[in-house]
């Protein structure tokens, strides 16, 4: 799988006109290779010449990490004493074009550049982003396991199977990431808690307050479930429980943010403007006189990484293709108040939108 992937940057790089792929630490080189630099001091950086085999120049520490792929990349181990960013420009050697990972520390990137002239550098994510952003089908079933992960939780949430009124947000919070470990995830990548009038801010970090009867309690987690072939895929879920009966002003919210998620979903249709997604869910918000509470874009691109392309933003007018995955996750906040937001997963599919979280979209009452 690893060499295939090879192959199809290396024709990437040839459509780019990039004569050498450097990559250090970041998702790009697990997505490669299987193997994930340690965001160390220590130099790792793959590179990948386009008339030339792949090497990984590795601390030799670190080595005893690597599965060998005779078929993928050879390794370069350095010792302690040795200068590495030395070896990474002695492998570029005369070529004048060079795409580096995105993500690569600077202090590597400025040391390259002193020691080298006549080079133009890019930014690795022309030849990466359009491999990483359209996922192949065990892509596909990778993330549909890591969605369905999340999905048990959020209905354990929404029974009232896990302890709520009286806990405060962290408290939830550490559940919740335990609850994303047990269902098979490597790792918790974040785990919202909002409650009350804390849910009007999108990123709240929860905290000390303690959850109230008859409140929001907005919650949005998920985390990094490793495959058979060690690269992690992402899961990222929202949900929101209100304890007790909501007030008819709060229903009314959430029945217009219901209404533009699925229509947001329903939008995703290859071939569509990617940009037409995020509109067609803010028109319905807009419409209903909460525009200027929808503060974001409406999604991300989902894979390795819990971030990537395509962003569902206006502005992104790249049409959507099969493999997309990307969240749908418009939100209303309203501050000093409360707020409240509904995220699924959704991959594009030949005919039309594969939605991977099917947790109960409704506003769930618990007690
Ligand atoms: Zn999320
Ligand atoms: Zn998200």
């Amino acid at each position: 799988m690893f060499a295939a992937r090879i192959e199809r940057a290396r024709a990437q790089m040839q459509a780019a006109d990039v004569d050498v792929l450097l990559l250090s630490v970041g998702a790009d080189l697990p997505y490669l290779t299987g193997y994930q630099a340690m965001p160390l001091e220590r130099l790792t950086m793959l590179v990948l010449p386009a008339d030339g085999d792949a090497e990984l120049i590795i601390p030799a520490l670190e080595a005893p990490l690597v599965q060998a792929q005779d078929d993928v990349f050879s390794l370069v181990p350095w010792g302690e004493t040795e200068d590495p960013v030395q070896l990474a420009v002695d492998r570029i050697g005369s070529r004048t074009s060079v795409a580096i990972g995105e993500t690569t520390w600077s202090t590597f990137l400025v040391q390259i550049l002193n020691r080298t002239s006549g080079i133009t550098f890019s930014d690795a994510g022309t030849v990466m982003t359009p491999l990483r952003s359209v996922k192949d089908a065990a892509e596909i079933e990778s993330l549909r396991n890591a969605s369905h992960a999340v999905d048990r939780i959020a209905a354990r949430l929404q029974a009232g199977e896990i302890p709520v009124v009286g806990q405060t947000e962290a408290q939830l919070s550490a559940e919740l990431g335990r609850q994303i470990v047990a269902e098979g995830h490597a790792k918790v990548n974040f785990a919202i808690v909002a409650a009350g009038e804390n849910a009007a801010s999108p990123h709240h970090h929860a905290g000390s307050r303690v959850i109230q009867p008859n409140e929001v309690v907005l919650c949005d987690f998920g985390g990094t479930m490793s495959d058979e072939f060690g690269v992690g895929y992402c899961s990222d879920i929202t949900r929101c429980v209100y304890t007790g009966e909501p007030p008819a002003e709060f229903r009314e919210l959430y029945d217009v943010l219901f209404e533009a998620q699925a229509a947001s979903v329903a939008a995703a249709v290859p071939g569509t403007p990617v940009e037409e997604i995020d509109r067609t869910g803010r028109k319905i918000i807009a419409d209903a006189g909460y525009g200027e509470y929808f503060i974001h874009r409406t999604g991300h691109g989902i894979g390795v990484e819990a971030h990537e392309h395509p962003y569902i933003v206006e502005g992104n007018d790249q049409p959507l293709t099969p493999g997309h995955a990307f969240s749908v996750e418009p939100g209303i906040y309203v501050p000093g108040k409360w707020g409240a937001r509904l995220e699924d997963i959704v991959v594009s599919g030949v005919d039309g939108p594969d939605p991977l979280n099917t947790a109960d979209h409704h506003l769930a009452v618990i007690n």
